[in-house]
Parts: structure tokens; C-alpha cells; sequence
């Protein structure tokens, strides 16, 4: 159950903050508990805050934090709760700091193209301001419209067009942060706000990207602006054998098309997913065995030349084009498809509300192919024993920014009907998903490209995948919060207090 907080810690709060934008109901902490990734509801009261608080300044994320350390209290910050591996969730009770109010455009720099940022605002709003100047802040997730700035600096995300711009850590210049003891500090590439390269000391922005919230609250961000594109072009090709639409997308990524930005391979399991969807475009018939998409922006110059190699290398490979319709049209609705998580298709097409387990891995080119295998067999083994899990399909999609080759954010998604869950079924998906990022370390590649990896089961992984640079993770974590204040119990950090 929730842990009611002291009275008078409610106070300090309420002191802080004002009334309003504090809750300590049912209603505002149980929404606060979870997340869209799949979520044990069967023991939701396991992870309940004891309050949430909405502040509306780097000041009163300060005082908060300063609070929490004198009473040991946990603190939770979250932003849009679109993240997928469980990083907002409360784990240990305590107070969420919701940073959705703090979401006001402070500065935008027209000189040295900046804008900078409350945490609490999504690209969507960002973005409708910025084009009025014929700028675009392009960090693109499918949560495009959702997710927030300081969300996207706690996962350190992707962008579904990273391949020409560059991910979150890339397009976000310099931040301020709270940190677990409540100091106030900017962090970016050296000391300026809008400074792009720096040797000066440490680069500190990398270290605070990512953390998932267990080294501080962000409470403003300075961010990139590129021109808004004039031009966008996208075009889907399919193929009726996989292994050819692998090599297919290994030409495009490598084609060096400057305004190239992004290719995507979608299996045969993720295009009979999309036939029984009614919400997909791309309805393909069942011998069509491989889809591909990638897409460009830029000047419209560029953008038609470029379009022109990257439809010589689909024709080439042996790929259908599948039409400017569905080219397009697909595209456009790239934000969409993912948009209410809780949605789904059981086996036999019926709408059932189910969630949707998506794994990230960053994975090699190479080992594409034997991933999928092994991951589909791992998703079998469980629709096999229980009929609440689904095999949605994979897609593996372009992962580096500006060269894009090299590894690929690869993605099963499994569906699960998460009213059925009960401790047999949740600890047979906590084996599944372990096993899933053994797999991924296996093949060289890493358990997570954007979402972290936190969830039950592949955060047992997590010392295996980094070595070494896991003991300095603890070593930092302890230096920087000696309380372990902040989002204790994420990343197994605990252990990091246990052996002090
Ligand atoms: C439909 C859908 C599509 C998605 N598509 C993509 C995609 O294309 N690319 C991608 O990268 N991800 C994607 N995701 C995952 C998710 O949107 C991202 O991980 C996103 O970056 C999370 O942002 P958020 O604002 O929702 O953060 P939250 O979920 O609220 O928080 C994420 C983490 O950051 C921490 N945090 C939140 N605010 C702060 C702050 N101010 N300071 C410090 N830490 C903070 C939290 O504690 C938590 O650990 C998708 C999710 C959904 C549901």
C-alpha cells in the first residue's frame, strides 16, 4: 500500500510549493504509479507514492529535494511517463516531482539558433511555436506528441530521425539539474549554455543523459534548432524473402545520402500484426515477407537527388516500390500508430485492451538475422505456455546518428493482456525478458538503444553488459546522492550503498 507521509512533511511541501500542486489522494497517486511498458497490475499498490508535487521552478525542485534528503524520503521525477522501462515508477514510495507545469519556452536564440526549455514541454508544443520562426527542434520519437524534454533527457532517447540530426543527446546543448542533495548546477559541453564543443573538464551532459532519473531533476534545457526541412521524402519497398530485405536496408543505410534519415525493416511477424490492425496502412499480402521504409529531409534540392539514389538502390535490391500512397501515407502517421499504448489485436484479430512490451536493443547489422530467430523463439516458448502473450513482430531501424550502418535499434514486441497477470505469468515474463537481453548482449550488441534498461529481469544484465563502467556507475551514484534519495532501486544501484 501507499506509506502516508508524516503531516508535517505534507506541510513542508505544501509550504514549498502551495496547495494546489500538491496531491496525496488516490486518484493523483495511483495514476503516478505506473507506466505504459507492461506493469504488474496485479500488485499495483507495490509501487504507489506517498505524494506528488508539481512545482513550478528550478527553486522550488531545489527546496523539495532538500527536504527529501533531511528525511530520507525517496523522490521520483517524472515528466510525460510515455517511458518504457519503468524509470518513473516509484519503486520504494516516496514523493513524485511532476514536472509537467514547468513547461514554458524561456529563450529562443535566433543569433546562435538555441531555444531553451522548460522540462515539462513536448515536441509537439515546442515545435508549433518554433515554425513560426522556420526552425524545428527535430528530436522525433514516436512519443512525439507525449513525451516531455526532461523525459527525454532522463532516457537519453531516439529519434526516428536520428540518422540526419542526431538523437536527444545530441540536439540537447546544455541542461541545468538539481542534484540528490538539492545544489542547483548546469551541465552541457564545457561551461557555456549554448557552447557545442568544448575540452574543457569533464563532459558532464553525457553523464546526466540517461540516468533515469537517479542523479537529479532536470529543470531547464537548452536545445538545438535546425532549419525546417523544406523538403521530406519516404518510400516503402518489399521483398518476399527477409534475408533479401536485410541486405536491402544494409544499401540504403550505407548509401551515403547525406539527407538520409532513417531506414526501418519490419519482419513477416510485424506485417501480419499490421494486416489484423485496422489502424495499419500497409495491409501486404501474405508472401510479401520483408517491408523497408527510410525516409530524408532537408532542401528540396538535396532531398530530390538524394530520393533518386535511394529508389536506384530499392529497385536494385530486388524491392517492389509499394507507391507514393502508401510511401507517404505510412510515413505520416509514424507518430500514430504507437500512440495509445494500451490498444491491441488478440491472436484471432479481436480489439482487446493489451499492452505492449516493446524491446530496444541496439544490435549489430550483422547479427540481425540470428537475433530475430532467437528472439521469436523466446516470444513462442511464452504464447505457447499462456495465451495472454502475443508475438507482434520485429523492426530494426537505423540507430547511429550521421552514420547510421552500424548498429540498429531493434524492436519485438510482445502484447500482453495485462488483466490477466498473476504471479506465475509475471515471473515467467520476467524470465522471457532476461532471456531476451542475454540474447542482445550475446550478439554484441546492448540491452537497451533508447529506452534504458531497468524493467525486471534484463536489469540483472545490466553489471554483465558494462563491466567495469558499472562499479564507476556506483562509485558516482553514491558520491552524488550519499542517501540514496533519488529513484532508489533503479539499476540495481542499491547495491552500491549495500557493499558501502
Ligand atoms: C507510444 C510510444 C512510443 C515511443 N516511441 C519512442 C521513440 O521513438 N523513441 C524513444 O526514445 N522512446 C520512445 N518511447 C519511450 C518514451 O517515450 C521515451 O523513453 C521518452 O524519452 C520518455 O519521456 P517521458 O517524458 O515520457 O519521461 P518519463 O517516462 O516521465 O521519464 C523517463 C525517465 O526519465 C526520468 N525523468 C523524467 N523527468 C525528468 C527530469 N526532469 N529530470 C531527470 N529525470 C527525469 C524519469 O524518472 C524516468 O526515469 C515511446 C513510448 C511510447 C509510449
Amino acid at each position: 500500500m501507499a506509506v502516508a507521509l508524516l503531516d508535517s512533511v505534507v506541510d513542508e511541501l505544501t509550504a514549498i510549493c502551495g496547495p494546489d500542486h500538491v496531491f496525496t489522494g488516490r486518484s493523483a497517486t495511483f495514476n503516478r504509479a505506473r507506466v505504459p511498458a507492461p506493469f504488474p497490475v496485479h500488485k499495483w499498490d507495490e509501487h504507489v507514492p506517498s505524494a506528488v508535487v508539481l512545482p513550478t521552478s528550478a527553486h522550488q525542485v531545489s527546496e523539495v529535494v532538500k527536504m527529501a534528503n533531511r528525511h530520507r524520503i525517496p523522490v521520483v521525477p517524472r515528466a510525460g511517463a510515455t517511458g518504457l522501462t519503468d524509470g518513473a515508477v516509484p519503486l520504494r514510495h516516496g514523493i513524485v516531482v511532476d514536472v509537467k507545469l514547468m513547461n514554458q519556452i524561456l529563450d529562443l536564440d535566433h543569433e546562435n539558433r538555441t531555444v531553451t526549455v522548460g522540462p515539462g514541454i513536448n515536441m509537439l508544443k515546442l515545435n508549433e511555436e518554433l515554425r513560426k520562426h522556420g526552425y524545428i527542434y527535430p528530436d522525433n520519437p514516436a512519443s512525439y506528441p507525449c513525451s516531455l524534454v526532461g523525459g527525454r533527457i532522463g532516457t537519453s532517447g531516439w529519434s526516428l530521425i536520428g540518422a540526419r540530426y542526431g538523437h536527444t543527446r545530441d540536439l540537447v546543448i546544455s541542461f541545468e539539474i538539481v542534484l540528490p542533495t538539492g545544489e542547483i548546477v548546469r551541465v552541457g559541453d564545457g561551461g557555456g549554455r549554448t557552447v557545442r564543443k568544448s575540452s574543457s573538464g569533464y563532459q558532464l551532459k553525457h553523464l546526466f543523459m540517461g540516468h533515469q532519473g537517479t542523479l537529479g531533476i532536470v529543470t531547464e534545457a537548452t536545445l538545438e534548432l535546425v532549419p525546417r526541412p523544406e523538403a521530406e521524402f519516404s518510400a516503402f519497398f518489399a521483398y518476399g524473402d527477409y534475408m533479401d530485405a536485410w541486405r536491402a536496408t544494409g544499401d540504403l543505410a550505407r548509401s551515403g545520402v547525406a539527407t538520409l534519415a532513417g531506414v526501418v525493416l519490419f519482419d513477416e511477424w510485424k506485417l501480419a500484426y499490421l494486416r489484423r490492425d485496422d489502424e495499419a496502412y500497409i495491409p501486404q499480402p501474405e508472401s510479401i515477407k520483408g517491408v523497408i521504409a527510410c525516409a530524408s529531409y532537408g532542401n528540396a534540392d538535396e532531398v530530390r537527388i538524394g530520393a533518386k539514389r535511394l529508389l536506384r538502390i530499392g529497385n536494385a535490391s530486388g524491392g517492389v516500390y509499394l507507391g507514393d500512397e502508401i510511401s507517404q501515407g505510412d510515413w505520416a502517421s509514424r507518430h500514430d500508430r504507437y500512440a495509445t499504448p494500451q490498444h491491441g489485436r488478440t491472436r484471432d484479430g479481436q480489439v482487446a485492451l493489451m499492452s505492449w512490451h516493446c524491446e530496444d536493443a541496439s544490435i549489430p547489422y550483422s547479427e540481425l538475422p540470428a537475433v530475430r530467430e532467437e528472439w521469436h523463439a523466446i516470444a513462442a516458448k511464452l504464447r505457447e505456455r499462456f495465451d495472454m502473450f502475443d508475438d507482434w513482430g520485429m523492426f530494426a531501424y537505423t540507430n547511429g546518428a550521421f552514420k547510421p550502418w552500424g548498429d540498429y535499434l531493434t524492436e519485438i514486441d510482445i502484447g500482453i493482456w495485462e488483466t490477466r497477470w498473476d504471479e506465475e505469468t509475471w515471473a515467467a515474463w520476467v524470465d522471457a525478458k532476461r532471456e531476451l537481453a542475454r540474447v542482445s548482449i550475446e550478439h554484441g550488441g546492448s540491452i537497451s538503444a533508447c529506452h534504458g534498461s531497468c524493467r525486471e529481469g534484463e536489469v540483472d544484465l545490466v553489471p554483465a553488459e558494462l563491466g567495469g563502467g558499472f562499479e564507476v556507475m556506483k562509485t558516482i551514484k553514491r558520491g552524488l546522492d550519499p542517501n540514496n534519495i533519488m529513484n532508489p532501486g533503479k539499476y540495481l544501484l542499491d547495491q552500491a550503498y549495500e557493499e558501502a
